[in-house]
């Protein structure tokens, strides 16, 4: 299977930028021996679907709504998301379950939303550095990976340590080759059925995408700042292990 690197655009991207960004990737993307996904915001989803389509690279939005459609304003429907072309969408980022109050319980529930619109979710979880320093870092993932993933789960998981994102602090090759043997242990356990593709994500950049990328199990990486620029992404991705 070839590695996947997903670019999580956050809050980032007015139309200029976003379009410059997504033409280089998509130009660039049929030399490259991984997968890219670009998860644009809602409002550049239509305009950078329209400059992807037919091209090697995916579109993916950051979130989704529970339900198909209904009273919650401001928020955005999965079947919404595949109406625009929408293939992958981000849940249970960190920043969404600090900053939006969103528990493994809201998670599952997005995510099957999600596989009900015919879109593949890419399923955050990560511990906090007080989970780490206490020792309960497997802990955590484990029930979150539990309590976050629907019956049935067809899509990808993205192990992301709270620690690491946008702190410029990588886990060591040791603790992703860890957390990622005993994720693939997990998900062997809880959902024998399908193979889920594990990214690691956590201020991965072009200087230390290779040594990542090269962790067994390691399915690829989930990339937030770096992903911002074409050529610091781009690096990244042709640091992907050959498919
Ligand atoms: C992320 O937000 O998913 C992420 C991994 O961010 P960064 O690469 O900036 O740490």
């Amino acid at each position: 299977m070839r590695q996947i690197i997903a670019a999580n655009w956050k809050m980032n991207g007015l139309a200029g930028p976003s379009q410059s960004l997504a033409t280089a990737l998509r130009d660039a993307a049929p030399s490259l021996g991984c997968e890219l996904i670009v998860c644009p915001p809602f409002t550049q989803l239509a305009a950078v679907g329209a400059t992807l389509r037919g091209s090697a690279v995916s579109l993916g939005a950051q979130d989704c709504h529970q339900d198909a459609a209904g009273p919650h304003t401001g928020d955005i429907a999965a079947p919404m998301l595949a109406e625009c072309g929408v293939r992958y969408v981000i849940l249970g980022h960190s920043e969404r379950r600090l900053n939006h109050g969103e528990i493994d319980e809201t998670v599952r529930q997005k995510a099957k939303a999600a596989m009900a619109a015919g879109l593949v979710p890419i399923v955050c979880v990560g511990e906090s550095a007080d989970q780490r320093a206490g020792g309960e870092h497997q802990d955590t993932v484990g029930w979150m990976i539990e309590g976050s993933l629907p019956e049935g789960f067809a899509g990808i998981l993205a192990y992301e340590p709270v620690w690491a994102i946008g702190s410029g602090r990588v886990a060591t090759t040791d603790d992703v080759a860890e957390m990622h043997g005993f994720i693939r242990g997990e998900l062997a356990r809880q959902f024998p059925q399908a193979p889920v593709p594990i990214l690691y994500g956590g201020s991965v950049k072009p200087d230390n995408a290779a040594v990542i990328l090269a962790v067994p199990d390691v399915g690829g990486a989930l990339v937030g700042g770096a992903s911002l620029d074409a050529e610091e992404f781009l690096a990244i991705a042709r640091a992907a292990a050959p498919g």
